[in-house]
C-alpha cells in the first residue's frame, strides 16, 4: 500500500468498506475484528491515520491513548465482565499489517487467546 492510500480502517471509517461501527468517541471508533481471536475481539483506532503505531501516538498525543483505553473499558464491560486484554502490535516483525495504529480488544475467555 503506498502512503498516499487511505488505511482500511480510514475506508471503514467513511462507509467504503462495510464494517458496523460498535461506538464512538470524539477522536476514535470501534469495530469487531474480521478473524476474531477471542470470544470478544474489538479493534479501537483513531478517526485520524496520522499515527502508524501506539509508540508514535504515545509521543504525540497521549490524551487520545488515553481516550482509546477508555473506549476499551467501556466496551469490555458492555460486552464481557468487564476484563480485557489490550494488545498493540508495533511492527511488521510483531504482527502488524495495518499501520493505522489500533488496539486490539480481547475480552471473555481468554485462555485460547492468541495474541498474533
Ligand atoms: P494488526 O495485524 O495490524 O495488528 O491488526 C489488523 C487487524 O485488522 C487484524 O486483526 C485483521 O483481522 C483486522 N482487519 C483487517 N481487515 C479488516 C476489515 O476489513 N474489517 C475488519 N473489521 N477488520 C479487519
Amino acid at each position: 500500500m503506498r502512503m498516499s492510500e487511505p488505511s482500511i480502517f480510514t475506508r471503514i471509517l467513511q462507509g467504503e468498506i462495510p464494517s458496523e461501527i460498535l461506538a464512538e468517541t470524539e477522536n476514535a471508533f470501534a469495530i469487531r475484528d474480521i478473524a476474531p481471536r477471542a470470544p470478544v475481539h474489538l479493534l479501537v483506532i483513531p478517526k485520524s491515520a496520522q499515527y502508524r503505531n501506539v509508540v508514535e501516538l504515545a509521543a504525540g498525543d497521549p490524551e487520545l491513548l488515553a481516550e482509546m483505553v477508555g473506549l476499551a473499558s467501556t466496551l469490555a464491560a458492555e460486552q464481557a465482565d468487564g476484563a480485557f486484554r489490550l494488545v498493540f502490535n508495533t511492527g511488521a516483525d510483531a504482527g502488524q499489517t495495518v499501520f493505522h495504529v489500533h488496539a486490539h480488544v480481547l475480552a471473555g475467555s481468554l485462555d485460547e487467546a492468541g495474541l498474533g
